[in-house]
C-alpha cells in the first residue's frame, strides 16, 4: 500500500469517530491517534514544494473530498528540482509545473513559501497542528567521495554545479573555474551526463534556455574542451538512460573518444540484458566502436570538443598542482568486475592511473539530510526510516519522494507518495518569529517577472538569483 493510500485509510478511521480511532490506536496500528468527529475536516501538511510534495497534495485532494492540504516550502519559489535540477535544455520536462500549479491553486490547497521547517517551525509543532504531516523535503546534500584532495579548488559537487547553472540561491557565488582544458566528471548517472552536456553544449543552444545569465557568460568564456565521464564499473553498468546518452552522442561540435578494450566481451553479453539495458549498451557500442557514417564523420572532423566514458576507474585521490591548492589531476584506481549484470561489483586491481585535469565534478549521487532532531533519520541510507511511507515510531508522520526512497528515480516516480494528521486551524497563523510566508499568488509575481526578463533576451525566463530579490518581488 502506498503511503498516500495508508494516509487516506487512516483518515477514514478518523471520520468514523473516536471509538474506531481509539480501538485502532489500541491495536497498535497508530500509536498516537487524534480523535475526530465526522464533521471534522482533516488537515494535512506537506513539507517541501517539489514533485513529491505536489504529487502528494494532488493525490490527497483527489482521494478525499474534505481534506485541506498546506504545502510548506523553504524557498520563496516552488517546484524543487524541477526548477533547480532539471537541465535548462530539457524544457519539456518542466511542463509538469502546469500540473503542480493546478494543485497549488486548488481551493483545498495552500502554498506557503519561505518557511524553513526545522528552523522556522518544528516538525513537533506541525504534528500538534495537523492531522498528518508528510515530509517531502527531498535530498539537499550530496555523497562525498571521501578521498584526499576532494576539497581542493576546482573540485565541485554536481549538486552545487547544477544549482549554480540553474539559479539555486545558495550556489550563486560558486563561480566555477572553467579556465582549464580537461574536466573529469565522476559518476555515470543522468546528472553526470547533464553536467557534461552543459559543459560542452554550443552557446547558441544554451542561450535559448532558462540557464542563468552568469552561467551563460562563464560558459561562453570556458576553455574546457575535453570531458571524461568516469565510472567505477563497466559499460553494462552505467546509470544513465538512453535519451541522455543519445544527446551526448549527437551533441553538435563534439566527438566521442572511448577505449575499445573496455567493451571486450560486451557483445556476447548483450543477449542476457533486459531490453532497455540492451538498447542502451548497443547505442554505447555504436558510439564507441563503429566507424562513423559520412555525415557523422564530417561532424566529428569539425568538432572542437571531445567527450568520453572512462570505465573501471574509481577516484582514490585528487592531486594538487605545485602550489598545493588547486586540482591538477585525479588518481584513479583501476578496477575489475566481480559478478555480472547490474549487480557486478568493482574490485580494485592495485594498479592506478593519474589523469590530468583542471576541473573535477563529483556526480556520485545526492543525499537527504535530517531537518529536525525529533524526526528519526537513518544516516547510513540517508532516508527517514519508514514502512511504505509511514514514519516509524512517530504517529501522524509520513514521508514521500527522495527523503523516503533515497535519491533515485525521475519526476514521474514521485506520483507514488504518502502521508498525514489533525487540527483545522492553519499552523501558519501560529508561526511567529517574523516568518513571512510567500503565497502561491506571490510566486506568480516572481514567475511573471522572470518570464518578462527572459523575453528581453529570447529565453523562457531569466531567474531571480537571490532569496532577497525573490522576497522583494513577492512583497511588491
Ligand atoms: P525535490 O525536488 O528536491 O523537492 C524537495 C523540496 O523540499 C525542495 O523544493 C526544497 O527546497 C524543499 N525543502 C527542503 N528542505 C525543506 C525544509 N526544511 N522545509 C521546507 N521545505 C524544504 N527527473 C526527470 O524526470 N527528468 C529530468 O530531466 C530530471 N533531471 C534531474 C536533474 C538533476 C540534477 C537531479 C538531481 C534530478 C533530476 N531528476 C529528473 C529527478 C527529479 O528531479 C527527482 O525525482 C524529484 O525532483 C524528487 O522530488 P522530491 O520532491 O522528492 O525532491
Ligand atoms: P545515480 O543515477 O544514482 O548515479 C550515480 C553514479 O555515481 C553511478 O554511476 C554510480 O556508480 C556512481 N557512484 C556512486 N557512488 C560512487 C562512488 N563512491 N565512487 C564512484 N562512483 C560512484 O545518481 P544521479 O546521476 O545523481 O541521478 C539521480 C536520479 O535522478 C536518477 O534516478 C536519475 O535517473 C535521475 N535523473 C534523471 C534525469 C533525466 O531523466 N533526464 C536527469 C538527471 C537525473 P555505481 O552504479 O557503480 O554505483
Amino acid at each position: 500500500m502506498s503511503a498516500c493510500k495508508r494516509l487516506l485509510s487512516d483518515m477514514k478511521l478518523w471520520s468514523f469517530g473516536r471509538s474506531r480511532w481509539t480501538s485502532r490506536a489500541r491495536d497498535g496500528m497508530v500509536v498516537r491517534g487524534k480523535a475526530f468527529s465526522s464533521s471534522t475536516c482533516p488537515k494535512v501538511c506537506v513539507v517541501g514544494g517539489g514533485p513529491a510534495g505536489f504529487y502528494t497534495a494532488q493525490h490527497l485532494i483527489k482521494g478525499r473530498q474534505d481534506v485541506q492540504v498546506d504545502v510548506y516550502e523553504r524557498l520563496p519559489v516552488p517546484f524543487g528540482l524541477v526548477r533547480f535540477g532539471v537541465a535548462p535544455d530539457h524544457p519539456e520536462v518542466k511542463n509538469v509545473i502546469n500540473t503542480f500549479t493546478q494543485t497549488a491553486k486548488h481551493s483545498r490547497c495552500s502554498f506557503y513559501g519561505n518557511v524553513n521547517v526545522g528552523q522556522d517551525v518544528s516538525v513537533g509543532e506541525l504534528l500538534q497542528a495537523y492531522h498528518a504531516v508528510i515530509l517531502s523535503y527531498g535530498a539537499e546534500g550530496n555523497r562525498s567521495m571521501g578521498v584526499p584532495g576532494e576539497h581542493l579548488a576546482g573540485v565541485y559537487s554536481a549538486k552545487d554545479f547544477v544549482g549554480w547553472y540553474n539559479g539555486l540561491p545558495s550556489c550563486r557565488e560558486l563561480n566555477p573555474d572553467l579556465s582549464c582544458d580537461t574536466a573529469i566528471v565522476l559518476g555515470q548517472g543522468n546528472v553526470a551526463l547533464d553536467v557534461a552536456r552543459i559543459l560542452l553544449s554550443p552557446l547558441d543552444f544554451l542561450k535559448k534556455t532558462d540557464i542563468t545569465q552568469p552561467a551563460l557568460e562563464a560558459l561562453a568564456a570556458s576553455r574546457v574542451r575535453r570531458v571524461w565521464i568516469v565510472g567505477r564499473r563497466g559499460p553494462m553498468q552505467v546509470a544513465c538512460t538512453i535519451k541522455e546518452l543519445r544527446e551526448m552522442a549527437t551533441l553538435p561540435g563534439t566527438r566521442p573518444e572511448m577505449t575499445p578494450a573496455d567493451f571486450d566481451g560486451v557483445r556476447d553479453a548483450l543477449k542476457d540484458l533486459s531490453r532497455p539495458r540492451k538498447r542502451l549498451t548497443e547505442l554505447m557500442m555504436k558510439t564507441a566502436l563503429e566507424p562513423p557514417g559520412e555525415k557523422e564523420r564530417e561532424r566529428w572532423g569539425a568538432a572542437s570538443r571531445v567527450w568520453g566514458f572512462r570505465f573501471f576507474r574509481s577516484p582514490v585521490e585528487v592531486l594538487p598542482d605545485s602550489g598545493g591548492k588547486k586540482v591538477a589531476a585525479v588518481r584513479l584506481a583501476v578496477n575489475r568486475l566481480e559478478g555480472s549484470g547490474e549487480a557486478a561489483q568493482a574490485v580494485i586491481t592495485g594498479e592506478v592511473e593519474d589523469v590530468p585535469c583542471g576541473l573535477v565534478i563529483s556526480s556520485i549521487g545526492y543525499k537527504s539530510l535530517p531537518i529536525d532532531p525529533a524526526v528519526p533519520f537513518d544516516p547510513r541510507r540517508a532516508v527517514v526510516p519508514n514502512s511504505m511511507g509511514r514514519v516509524q515510531q512517530v504517529s501522524g508522520l509520513y514521508c514521500s519522494g527522495w527523503v523516503k526512497t533515497g535519491p533515485t528515480g525521475v519526476i514521474a516516480t514521485r506520483r507514488y507518495s504518502d502521508s498525514f494528521d489533525t487540527k483545522c486551524d492553519s499552523l501558519i497563523e501560529d508561526i511567529d518569529s517574523g516568518v513571512n510566508p510567500v503565497a502561491f499568488s506571490d510566486w506568480e509575481k516572481i514567475d511573471s517577472l522572470e518570464v518578462r526578463r527572459g523575453e528581453v533576451c529570447g529565453k523562457p525566463r531569466e531567474k531571480l538569483l537571490s532569496v532577497e530579490e525573490m522576497l522583494a518581488v513577492a512583497r511588491s
